[in-house]
């Protein structure tokens, strides 16, 4: 039987379990050693651990402290795994926890978080999507299903001290010279809610006041949010200390490209069967600096799209000199306006395109001044067909069904 190295008890505080942290820093201990060539099973909560509820209120979405964020399971060491090398992990399965059958999409509110939309959705609103198997589907947005490509938005292995400081060194004062901004540009090291694992005492105390935060993607990899690193992929991280150090959580049973409603994808706790190796002197011998991957041979099938366009001109019409940001934007708005136009409200439309197996490509960066971002639509994620005709959109929905929101107190 494939032994699980690490358990997570849904009905307890996962502050209370020493085999999972919510910070990047080297001093956090290894909890479980396997040996390359070895498979095993490890148990994850959700990335809020828990704080976001399967009901109609998007309250806790608005009032989530989001410096208790990302809670993963780890670090695990691999035995032989020294800096240099690249650790291969094969992600054999993933799924959802049985007690634990749902996920959650929302959007935060701009003064608590944001989002990529957030000047558009600026209260916190959320969506509750059940599991059907390998199917999903969402009581708050009616007349769309789709398979699940399920996958950890966040792996990677735990940062050497030279790499913690360049991140730092980089982070810290990005944050502090844009210190206005709402939403902030980044995230600084938070200590009191700081979960170093098995670090304890004035250890404890002395690294969580530099650990960095999990959310941005970083060198190891870490929050990419990537939804094609599903089961059945193989990743390549690099490794930074003696056995490595991987720690996953975050997982998502699926997510459009972006993740951009960032609270966040279709968010669950759950597992992941994964087999790991050791490729020695890795890094150097393929020049790698950030992770590589290769995908899974299965993923959704889907070969009928509807693509939206988007370009580097913003909301007011102002020019932007090829900038993929706007005008991936551009084409999101673009998607919800028509989807708004078969009844879906505009936040269940967001909704539908942070969680669905929906493509973003960058189509052109080169054509002064404007570039341009598709977003592909699957059309069979629907129940009625959304392709353009001469008899114009059929209203498939009457507005009765609606997404929770939480307007700012
Ligand atoms: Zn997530």
């Amino acid at each position: 039987m494939t032994e699980t190295l690490i358990k997570v008890d849904l009905t307890k505080s996962a502050y209370d379990n020493d085999m999972v942290h919510n910070r990047w820093h080297p001093d956090i201990p290894i909890v479980a050693w396997t040996e390359p060539g070895s498979d095993f099973i490890i148990e994850t909560y959700d990335w809020t651990g828990g704080f976001i509820k399967n009901d109609d209120d998007a309250s806790d979405v608005r009032d989530i402290d989001l410096t208790i964020v990302h809670f993963l399971s780890g670090p695990v060491g691999v035995k032989s795994a020294e800096p240099g090398d690249l650790l291969v992990v094969e992600i054999l399965d993933i799924g959802a926890k049985p007690e634990s059958n749902w996920g959650f999409n929302g959007f935060f509110s701009k003064n608590n978080g944001g989002g990529f939309l957030t000047e558009h959705y600026p209260s916190a609103q959320k969506s509750i999507w059940d599991f059907e198997g390998m199917f999903t589907k969402s009581r708050h947005i009616p007349g769309v299903r789709f398979p699940g490509l399920i996958h950890p938005g966040l792996i990677g292995c735990l940062p050497d001290p030279n790499l913690l400081k360049t991140w730092n060194d980089r982070e810290i004062p990005f944050v502090e010279a844009n210190k206005d901004r709402v939403p902030p540009v980044g995230t600084v090291p938070f200590a009191p809610t700081a979960h170093m694992g098995r670090l304890k005492g004035d250890a404890r105390d002395k690294a969580a006041a530099v650990a960095a935060r999990t959310v941005p993607p970083r060198e190891h990899g870490g929050n990419c949010d990537i939804k094609d690193l599903s089961r059945g992929a193989k990743v390549f991280f690099p490794v930074y200390v003696p056995g490595g150090g991987l720690s996953m959580g975050d997982l998502h049973f699926s997510q459009g490209d972006g993740e951009i409603t960032f609270c966040g994808a279709i968010e669950m706790a759950g597992w992941l069967h994964l087999k790991v190796d050791v490729i020695k002197g890795g890094m150097a011998k393929y020049g790698i600096k950030n992770p590589i991957f290769k995908p899974s041979v299965i993923t959704p099938k889907y070969d009928d799209y509807l693509i939206f366009e988007g370009i580097s001109v913003d909301e007011e019409g102002k020019q932007h000199y090829l900038d993929v940001h706007v005008a991936y934007r551009q084409a999101c708005l673009n998607a919800i306006e028509y989807l708004k136009k078969f009844g879906y409200s505009g936040a269940q439309a967001y909704s539908i395109l942070g969680t669905a197996p929906v493509q973003g490509h960058i189509s052109g960066v080169v054509d002064i001044p404007n570039a341009c971002a598709t977003l592909w639509l699957p059309t069979k994620i629907f129940d009625f067909d959304i392709n353009p005709s001469a008899a114009g959109p059929i209203k498939y929905l009457d507005g009765s069904v609606q997404m929770p929101i939480a307007p700012d107190k």
